[in-house]
């Protein structure tokens, strides 16, 4: 792959995606890539390399290091950047390296509003890593835009949101949290990991940074842990490509390129998640043993009107109240298809409890809090038969 300095155009992986008006599985699967232009290889080369050889003193082809660039790298990036409608992704190592990598685009005393009922490890960044480094905190329930509006301070610089949240699928009004930042002078940043493009694009809406732990729904296969950005702003990218070159969590080429295999069917599999969420989630609903079903896709999901405006899909994950910790643990160790582990969004499902496993890390009363019981159960439907999936759901729910 030739990146002469000289012909700029040639190191900007966007012009080899199909036009932005083309349709999502086209981006999906062409965005950011091109055949490679020593061999015609058809899929992005893993470029498994730390430097990059340059002709002469003061003149390279692109390529200094690898923590600053990496072709892989950016053809992953290119990808991501088309799926959300963005100018600008940026990889990283992990969904909470690329948080962390717009936590520091700030300063000692700056202030961040963020919904209280975020994935476990944002908010164990915030409370115990960050709020210790002096920056400051506000935990919303961003439901309400009123208690967002009346958590703005002066020195308020970001909101951050996650629609819908984990475990508790609830939505904040996308649009309503950008005028909301907006106002205030701040950035709105979401994170659209459970959502992913196919279903919601926050950027359409006035959204400043998405983030997403690629782990999930868009590496899709359970085998990668990965992050990513996606900005419009030229700036902004610019001040995250930054802070991403000087505190270096890169993901390896071997990962963005297992990660860009993954979105080259985000599409298929997430029509596929939408409609097998939607068919457990009306299963357990209608379940005697069950006494609560949280899914936005459902018509008694109490902010069910908006999930219809902001979301074209309601994806695979699902959460169900059963009352206490014991009946919990009875369903998560007797389903089979439906494996007992942490993390989503992968083809296979995944069942688990989050006050014990991935939120853990919240403290107990915060949890209570947030409605998430001993009794909870998170699902994260994959992509085999509707038939198998419900009957390994209805029989280890019998006799709970
Ligand atoms: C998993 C997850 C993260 C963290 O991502 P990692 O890749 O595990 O670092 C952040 N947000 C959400 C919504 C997640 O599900």
């Amino acid at each position: 792959m030739s990146h002469d300095p000289s012909t700029p155009d040639d190191s900007d992986s966007r012009q080899d995606s199909p036009p932005a008006s083309s349709g999502f599985g086209t981006r999906a699967v062409h965005a950011g890539q091109r055949p490679d232009p020593t061999t015609g290889a058809i899929m992005p080369p893993i470029y498994q390399t730390s430097t990059y050889v340059q002709p002469e003193l003061g003149r390279h082809l692109g390529y200094e290091y690898a923590r600053v660039q990496n072709p892989t790298r950016e053809a992953l990036e290119g990808n991501l950047a088309a799926l959300e409608g963005g100018k600008h992704g940026i990889a990283f190592a992990s969904g909470l390296s690329a948080i962390e990598a717009v936590m520091k685009t700030l300063s000692v005393g700056d202030h961040v509003v963020s919904e209280e009922n975020t994935y476990g490890g944002t908010n164990r960044m915030f409370n115990k890593v960050l709020s210790r480094l002096g920056i400051r905190f506000s935990f919303v329930d961003s439901r309400d835009p009123d208690q967002v509006r009346e958590a703005i301070r002066p020195e308020t610089k970001l909101l951050h949101m996650e629609t819908p949240t984990n475990p508790m699928m609830r939505l904040c009004d996308l649009g309503v949290m950008a005028e909301i930042a907006h106002e205030a002078g701040a950035l709105l940043m979401v994170d659209n990991t459970f959502a992913t493009p196919f279903n919601q694009r926050p950027l359409e809406v006035g959204a400043d940074v998405v983030v997403h732990s690629t782990t999930k729904y868009l590496n899709g296969h359970s085998d990668v842990i990965g992050g990513a950005l996606v900005v419009d702003d030229d700036a902004l990218a610019e001040e995250l490509f930054f802070v991403r070159k000087s505190t270096g969590a890169v993901p390896g080429p071997m990962d963005a390129w297992l990660v860009l295999r993954g979105t080259k069917t985000l599409h298929v599999r997430m029509k596929a998640h939408n409609a097998n969420g939607m068919a457990v989630a009306r299963f357990l609903e209608g379940h005697p043993a069950v006494e609560a079903c949280h899914y936005p896709g459902l018509a008694s999901h109490p902010q069910h009107e908006l999930a219809t405006r902001q979301m074209d899909g309601f994806t695979g994950m699902v959460s169900v109240e059963l009352g206490s910790g014991e009946r919990a643990k009875r369903f998560v160790d007797r389903t089979h298809l439906f494996a007992l582990a942490e993390s989503l969004g992968g083809v296979e499902s995944i069942i688990g409890v989050p006050a014990l496993m991935t939120h853990a890390s919240v403290a107990p009363d915060r949890r209570a809090f947030m409605g998430v019981t001993d009794g909870l159960v998170r699902l994260s439907v994959g992509i085999e038969d509707e038939a198998d999936l419900l009957e390994d759901l209805d029989r280890a729910l019998k006799g709970l």
